[in-house]
């Protein structure tokens, strides 16, 4: 993190089709297309927010837009981020079993400047949809065995819980919680 101009990236990652883009979009403008068009290469979105003890920040929020077959990303990429979210589908156990591969890969590439692991959410999305594949048992499990900093469910479709699992984020990330 940049202190001097208090910018602050945070990546988001995932399979492709989680929602990440729409994440990005639904935080930042605070909209819904469902027919959001996936750009190619890196993409991101500045957002200035109050923090939750009233300081303003700037975040910038970083898609993978359609690298997301890799399973890994370039260091360039993970280059002075801040935090991570790590996004998987409710509806897609695939896409779950796919947390384990990012983290990994998160964890090997990108340290904070202390050394220790970036902090990182896990966030279930498309809570909105039903029934879902996969456990809220198993999601709690994976949060504590790969050292998520939390885990929560969204639904970008119906704004549910983007801007609480982002301040949740920031909060860890400033030092504040
Ligand atoms: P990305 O590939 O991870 O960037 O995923 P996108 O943001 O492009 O979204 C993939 C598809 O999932 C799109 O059709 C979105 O409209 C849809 N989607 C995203 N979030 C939700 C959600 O919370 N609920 C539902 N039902 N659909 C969603
Ligand atoms: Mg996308």
């Amino acid at each position: 993190m940049d202190k001097d101009n208090d910018l602050i990236k945070i990546i988001v990652i995932g399979n492709t089709l989680v929602g990440k883009t729409s994440f990005i979009h639904r935080y930042v403008n605070n909209g819904f297309r469902p027919d959001y068009k996936s750009t190619i290469g890196v993409d991101f979105a500045i957002k200035q927010v109050q923090t939750s003890t009233n300081k303003t920040v700037k975040v910038q929020l970083w898609d993978i837009a359609g690298q997301e077959r890799f399973t890994y990303l370039t260091r360039a990429y993970y280059k002075d981020a801040a935090g991570c979210v790590l996004m998987f589908d409710l509806g897609s156990v695939a896409s779950f079993e796919s947390v384990r591969k990012w983290k990994a890969d998160l964890d090997a590439k990108v340290r904070t400047q202390s050394g220790t692991l970036l902090p990182c959410i896990l966030v279930a999305n498309k809570s909105d949809k039903s029934p879902a594949s996969v456990k809220d048992n198993d999601i709690q499990l994976m949060c504590e065995e790969l050292l998520f900093v939390g885990w929560t469910k969204t639904s970008v479709k119906e704004g549910h819980m983007i801007k609480e699992s982002m301040s949740y984020l920031l909060d860890i990330i400033l030092g504040i919680s």
